[in-house]
């Protein structure tokens, strides 16, 4: 059990115990960038969504459960585009979109925020 972890709340990160800037989000979902789900936490998650999906952070560790469930594409809020999870270098902090780079934007793809993933 690792410090941010509690028995009662296996999404703790959102309870504002930790320091992620998420403490806000009040909606049920995985945080985009957020690597610190245990496997059995996700297995859980799923039980409880079926229609979820991982976050490419965590489809990276978890490749198992990414082939399972699936894993939400990347997004560019300018231009619409979609990529694929595996398409974007996440370890950049700002991934850019290619399509926008070729018209001389600088937009950053994404992935759905918790709010916008397929939970219900
Ligand atoms: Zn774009």
């Amino acid at each position: 059990m690792s410090d941010w972890e509690c028995d009662t709340c296996p999404f703790r990160i959102r309870c504002g115990q930790a320091n992620e800037g998420y403490e806000d989000v009040g909606f049920t979902g995985l945080l985009p960038g957020v690597d610190r789900y245990r496997k059995h936490q996700l297995v859980e998650y799923f039980d409880a969504y079926p229609d979820a999906k991982l976050t490419p952070t965590l489809a990276h560790q978890f490749p198992a459960l990414a082939e399972e469930h699936g894993v939400y594409d990347w997004h560019c809020p300018t231009c619409g585009g979609t990529y694929a999870w595996d398409a974007i270098d996440i370890e950049a902090q700002s991934p850019l979109c290619e399509r926008c780079v070729e018209d001389d934007e600088l937009c950053t793809v994404a992935v759905p925020m918790p709010e916008s993933q397929n939970t219900h």
